[in-house]
């Protein structure tokens, strides 16, 4: 006998899986729905592993649902269309992010801002509209609403570009909403991960100037000879950061380790923005002084709608942004997963799906 997940739809599919807060990944039988009027089916090619997948799994965010099938940065090629899809046909290169579904109906999602969606389904972990539970990218073929899937242009790299539907979208869109997307501007960028190497990449692309903000100088000939940053500043340098002091037009911080804003205020011009896009668990402390002596803002911002992802991808592939990335085999993934934690990765791991992950005889 299989278990609900393996016969509550027609399609078996094969994964790995998290079975309870350990977070330990192993092989996992389950099944997909068969291709509705507007479903696009595709086999999965690669899939990123993000930091979002290592807090679910081990229930870091007191909310996950076990089995979980983690993966929202997934690419592949498409293998079925529903009979009333428009925008894609078998064979094309897509991809899939962090979500799999949305109201439609709502002012968000009328303004092409399906992330800020109240009913916004996320890609595993989830309970889909049929009411079974979402299952991700870590799995041999993925079945979304055509809305919901990305088309990859051509001239970019599958593996490469994965890590852009969670982590490049992530950076790109606050770069585009609050404005700090202009030439000649300064941005800071907080954290040299996942997330802060592609945004290098984005803001360097837009023409804006980056200095990348650290605690340690570990990374900073990287930063700038191999990402192009134009500066690095270490956080715990006091002289450092006072000669930087006020000339910033906004920061992007992708920490989500619990640190201090007030510095980072003090990088900022007047009228200057720092974005929060990493999560810290607990409150963060938010000086009002100093921000209201220059009429600073704190802000936040979570992926991005489907447009605006689709705009992210196309930008990338006319400047060749792409994420540095390690391709692993699905059996290394628990080791992966480790060394994510300690942040030892050059910056995304990248899972070889198509060529790794093989089906249990069962
Ligand atoms: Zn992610
Ligand atoms: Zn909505």
């Amino acid at each position: 006998m299989g278990s609900v997940a393996e016969q509550e739809h027609p399609k078996k599919a094969f994964g790995w899986a998290a079975r309870d807060s350990s977070g330990v990944l192993s092989p996992f039988n389950f099944s997909r729905r068969a291709t509705g009027e507007k479903d696009v089916t595709f086999k999965v090619l690669y899939c990123g592993i993000c930091h979002t997948d290592l807090h679910k799994i081990r229930n870091e965010w007191k909310n996950s649902k076990y089995p979980i099938v983690p993966g929202h940065e997934i690419v592949g090629e498409v293998t079925e269309v529903g009979s009333k899809v428009e925008k894609f046909k078998v064979g094309d290169k897509v991809g899939v992010g962090c979500m799999v579904g949305s109201c439609r109906s709502c002012d968000n999602c009328a303004n092409n801002l399906e992330n800020y969606c109240p009913k916004m389904l996320l890609t595993y972990g989830s309970t889909y509209l049929d009411g079974t539970i979402t299952y991700g990218g870590y799995s041999d073929f993925m079945v979304a609403d055509e809305h919901f899937v990305i088309r990859i242009p051509d001239n970019l790299p599958l593996d490469a570009s994965a890590p852009l539907l969670c982590a490049g979208i992530t950076v790109y869109s606050p770069l585009r909403y609050y404005g700090l997307d202009k030439p000649g501007m300064h941005v800071g960028v907080v954290g040299l991960g996942g997330l802060g190497h592609v945004a290098v990449k984005f803001a360097k692309a837009m023409g804006v100037k980056v200095t990348v903000i650290s605690t340690s100088p570990n990374k900073k000939n990287e930063a700038i000879e191999r990402l192009g940053a134009d500066a690095f500043l270490v956080s715990r340098n006091q002289d450092e950061m006072q000669a930087a002091k006020g000339t910033m037009d906004g920061i992007i911080d992708t920490v989500s380790a619990p640190h201090p804003v007030l510095p980072l205020i003090g990088l900022i011009k007047s009228n200057g923005k720092i974005v929060l896009v990493g999560a810290p668990e607990k409150p963060v402390e938010l000086p009002v002084f100093p921000l209201i002596g220059g009429r600073k803002m704190v802000g936040g911002s979570m992926i991005g709608g489907i447009k605006e992802t689709q705009e992210m991808i196309d930008f990338a592939a006319k400047h060749k942004i792409m994420a540095d990335i390690e391709v692993i085999a699905v059996d290394y993934v628990n080791t992966a997963m480790e060394r994510l934690e300690k942040a030892d990765v050059r910056y995304r791991f990248v899972i070889d799906i198509a060529k790794t992950m093989k089906p249990s005889t069962s």
